[in-house]
C-alpha cells in the first residue's frame, strides 16, 4: 500500500470552513473505507473536539512537536477517523520551537512517523500564515483552500500563494494546490454565482464541482462532538460533504 498523501486545509482568513471541511471531508472519507488521520493544527482545538475528542485530556500535536513524545501515543482511535488532537498549548509552539534544529519541518518529521498506516491525513490549519502553517505547508504534499463564497472571497490569497512560491522555492518544492472548495454558498444567488465565476478564473482547473450550501446543521454538529454525517445523514450539508468525498477520491484515482 502506498504512503498517505497529506493535504493540509489552510487559508489564513478564520471563518472561512477549514475546521468544518477538514472535520466533515475526513469523517466522509472514513465512511468510505479510507484509511484516515486528522491532525489538528489549530490551537483552538475546534478539530479535535469536533471529532469528538476531549481536547483537555492530553497536549497531543503540542508533545509530540515539543516534548518528543511519539507521533503514534499521542493518536486518538474515533469511529470516524484517527485525530492528532490539538490544544491551547499548541498556541507557544511556534515561540518555543524557534530555538529547535529544522523549526520549519517538525511537522513533517512528526507525521512520516505514522504515514505508512493512512491513507489521507488532513491537517487543519490556524488562521495565519505563521510558523505553525509554514510547518504545515512544508509537511503536506498538497493544499486545499476552502472560500467562503461571498464578495470579499479572494482577498488575501495572493498572501498565501505568495508563500506557497516561496515554500515551494526552497522549502518543500513539490507542494501542489489540491483542489479550492467554495463554502457557505449560496448559490441562489448573482453575486454567489459571480463569486463562483471569479475564483474559477484564478485558479483554473482546480474548484470542486461540489459546492457547500450554508447549512445551520453544518454549525451546530460539532457541539455534539461529531461529523455531520453522524449527526444528521440527511441533510444538505451532509450530502455536500459526502459528495465533495467522492470528487476528491475520484481526483487522486482511487
Ligand atoms: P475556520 O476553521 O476557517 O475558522 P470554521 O469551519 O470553524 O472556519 O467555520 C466558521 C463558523 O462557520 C463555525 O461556527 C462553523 O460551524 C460555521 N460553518 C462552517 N461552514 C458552514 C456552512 N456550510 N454552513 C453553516 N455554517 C457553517
Ligand atoms: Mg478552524
Amino acid at each position: 500500500m502506498r504512503m498517505a498523501k497529506i493535504v493540509a486545509i489552510v487559508n489564513q482568513k478564520g471563518g472561512v470552513g477549514k475546521t468544518t471541511s477538514c472535520v466533515n471531508l475526513a469523517a466522509a472519507l472514513k465512511a468510505a473505507g479510507q484509511r484516515i488521520l486528522l491532525c489538528d493544527f489549530d490551537p483552538q482545538a475546534n478539530a479535535t473536539s469536533g471529532m469528538g475528542v476531549d481536547k483537555t485530556v492530553s497536549n497531543g500535536i503540542y508533545d509530540v512537536l515539543i516534548n518528543s513524545v511519539e507521533t503514534e501515543k499521542a493518536i486518538v482511535r474515533t469511529s470516524y477517523g484517527d485525530v492528532l488532537p490539538s490544544s491551547k498549548a499548541l498556541a507557544g509552539a511556534s515561540v518555543e520551537m524557534i530555538d529547535l534544529p529544522e523549526r520549519q519541518f517538525r511537522l513533517r518529521m512528526a507525521l512520516e512517523q505514522v504515514r505508512d498506516n493512512y491513507d489521507y491525513v488532513f491537517i487543519d490549519c490556524p488562521p495565519s500564515l505563521e510558523l505553525l502553517t509554514l510547518n504545515a505547508l512544508c509537511a503536506a504534499d498538497s493544499l486545499l483552500v476552502p472560500l467562503q463564497g461571498e464578495y470579499y472571497a479572494l482577498e488575501g490569497l495572493s498572501d498565501l500563494m505568495n508563500t506557497v512560491r516561496l515554500v515551494r522555492r526552497s522549502l518543500n518544492p513539490k507542494l501542489e494546490i489540491e483542489g479550492v472548495l467554495l463554502t457557505m454558498f449560496d448559490g441562489r444567488t448573482n453575486l454567489a454565482i459571480q463569486v463562483a465565476q471569479e475564483v474559477k478564473r484564478f485558479f483554473p482547473g482546480k474548484v470542486y464541482a461540489t459546492v457547500i450550501p450554508r447549512n445551520v446543521r453544518l454549525s451546530e454538529a460539532p457541539s455534539h462532538g461529531k461529523p455531520i454525517t453522524s449527526y444528521d445523514r440527511s441533510c444538505r450539508g451532509a450530502e455536500a460533504y459526502v459528495q465533495l468525498a467522492q470528487e476528491f477520491l475520484k481526483r487522486n484515482n482511487g
